[in-house]
């Protein structure tokens, strides 16, 4: 379609991404980005950047690619419960301050004409429309976008469960950490990570009763920036993964994760873009990819029809499959580390087992091709032998589940779509009621159904105790044999 002016509101990865592409596909049209902050300032610490979104990125620009990768920093992936360790390999995932990348995005964004303004809170609900003098008005204005508010676009906010800080501190890590802290509250666990020379990030995540009952829902402010109180406190509980720093934060409260949804991305000339659209737990690190591919779909679709209604169709349609996908394995991932204080019992090795295999996405066959040491030592533990990786992983796993499955078990047929929510709530409780020693549980055959009923089955052996078995189809045996050695299941059973 014809553009003559485009206005982006938000300059973040997602609404500077998008404004370079353009102005590259289209030399004649006026692209402006509104951003309401100051130039070099942001919200936030690092964020992660893996492969997957690095290949995109270097099909649709690769100057703009090699100087992120220039700006960031590799990393491993540790898991360390106290001082056990179990190390991941990757190659390809690297660390970027917030600021770095915004820096490099604007200053690619610039290159290519876009003019971008700086320190005016600029939204639809808040602007004259005859203000928005343009074609197409694409709101990049986050997860609080003010746009997607006062427009139709069908939005829904769930609040999750848990809470988090998303703090720094001033020296780099070696390696990213997955770290969790007991206390005489609760537990504590911090995702961190180096993304500079002289910077990590630690976001730190604990749950409803641990925050309350550690006095942390009081907060306590630097003139209403960053919660003083909570970072003094996490600094010393963090001591022994800090190296004598503080914890250092950055508009940094307490909060809870937003997941949001819309029914349509776009009405009339706006159209939403990255968080203000869709937003993804951060514990699978992708809302800044998604934002990123938006960018490269949307400007795709204003190439390629005739008209505003037809390309906010196509590029919808394009990203759609992919966000919800992405949205539901971050589901996944939120609940298991919503829940992750009930599993710090677990070996390093199977934990990390547990973890990599939290939401689906990653075949336990192919874990063990890139980190066969620590799948190995997580089927020693599992199944009480030497650590080893066996040819047919999936068969072998099976073969050491115990198969006495005790014939009185007591059926628990619960359909639940939340393993952590009210009605599991009541049927773990139920469970342990009857004071059955043995549990079997059954359900649909579906995927999606067998994953859930593994992670309830999961709760029944830590709440409540005896013999679990899951059942589910043959086809998914891959999916049970990685149930056992994650600990979500004792015994595993085929339905026909
Ligand atoms: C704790 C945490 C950790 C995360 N870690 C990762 C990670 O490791 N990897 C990853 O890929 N993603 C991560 N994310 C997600 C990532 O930060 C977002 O998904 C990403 O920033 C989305 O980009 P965006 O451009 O859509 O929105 P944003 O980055 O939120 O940018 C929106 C911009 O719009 C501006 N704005 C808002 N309203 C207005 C207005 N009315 N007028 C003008 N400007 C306005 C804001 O100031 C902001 O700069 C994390 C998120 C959180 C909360």
């Amino acid at each position: 379609m014809r553009l003559r002016r485009v206005e982006v509101l938000g300059g973040g990865p997602g609404g500077l991404y998008v404004a370079r592409l353009l102005a590259l596909a289209r030399p004649g049209c006026e692209v402006v980005v509104h951003e309401q902050g100051e130039r070099g300032t942001t919200f936030g610490f690092g964020v992660g950047l893996a492969a997957g979104t690095q290949r995109k990125l270097e099909a649709a620009d690769a100057d703009t690619l090699r100087d992120i990768r220039a700006a960031g920093r590799r990393h491993d992936m540790t898991m360390d419960v106290g001082g056990a360790v179990a190390r991941v390999h990757n190659d390809n995932l690297i660390g970027i301050a917030r600021t770095e990348l915004l820096e490099v995005l604007g200053r690619h964004a610039e290159k290519a004409g876009v003019r971008l303004e700086y320190g005016e809170r600029r939204a639809v609900a808040d602007v004259d429309a005859a203000d928005l003098d343009a074609d197409v008005v694409i709101a990049a204005d986050g997860v609080g976008s003010a746009t997607r508010e006062a427009g139709d676009f069908g939005a829904g906010v769930e609040p999750g469960r848990g809470l988090f800080l998303w703090c720094g501190a001033a020296f780099a890590l070696d390696d990213a950490v997955f770290a969790p802290v007991d206390t005489e509250f609760g537990t504590f666990v911090t995702h961190a990570y180096p993304y500079a020379e002289d910077r990590s990030t630690f976001l730190v995540e604990t749950d409803e009763a641990t925050w309350r009952a550690a006095g942390l829902d009081g907060a306590a402010s630097d003139g209403g920036t960053s919660d003083t109180a909570s970072l003094a406190y996490l600094s010393e509980v963090f001591a022994g993964h800090l190296r004598g720093h503080p914890l250092i934060g950055n508009g940094t409260r307490w909060q809870r994760f937003r997941t949001v949804t819309c029914e349509r991305w776009s009405d009339g000339r706006v159209v939403l873009l990255g968080d203000a659209a869709h937003t993804a737990h951060y514990s699978i690190g992708s809302g800044t990819k998604l934002a990123m591919e938006d960018a490269i779909a949307l400007v795709e679709a204003l190439g390629a029809e005739p008209d505003r209604a037809a390309a906010f169709a196509r590029y919808e349609a394009a990203r759609r499959p992919s966000v919800e996908r992405l949205q539901e394995l971050a589901r996944r991932s939120r609940l298991w580390w919503e829940s992750f204080g009930s599993r710090t019992h677990l070996p390093v090795e199977r934990l990390m087992v547990s973890y990599m295999t939290r939401a689906g996405n990653v075949p336990l066959d192919r874990f063990a091709a890139t980190s066969p040491d620590v799948v190995g030592a997580a089927l020693g533990q599992y199944a009480g032998v030497d650590p080893q990786v066996p040819d047919d992983l999936t068969g072998w796993v099976l073969d050491r589940s115990r198969r006495d499955a005790p014939p009185d078990a007591l059926v628990v047929d619960a359909v639940v779509d939340d393993p952590w929510g009210p009605e599991a709530d009541a049927a773990v409780a139920a469970a342990r009621d009857t004071g059955a020693g043995a549990f079997r549980v059954v359900g649909p055959p579906e995927r999606p159904a067998v994953l859930t009923r593994l992670d309830l089955a999961e709760r029944l052996r830590t709440e409540v105790g005896g013999v679990v078995t899951v059942v589910g189809p043959p086809e998914l045996r891959d999916d049970l044999a990685a149930g056992l050695v994650s600990g979500r299941a004792d015994v595993v059973g085929f339905s026909s």
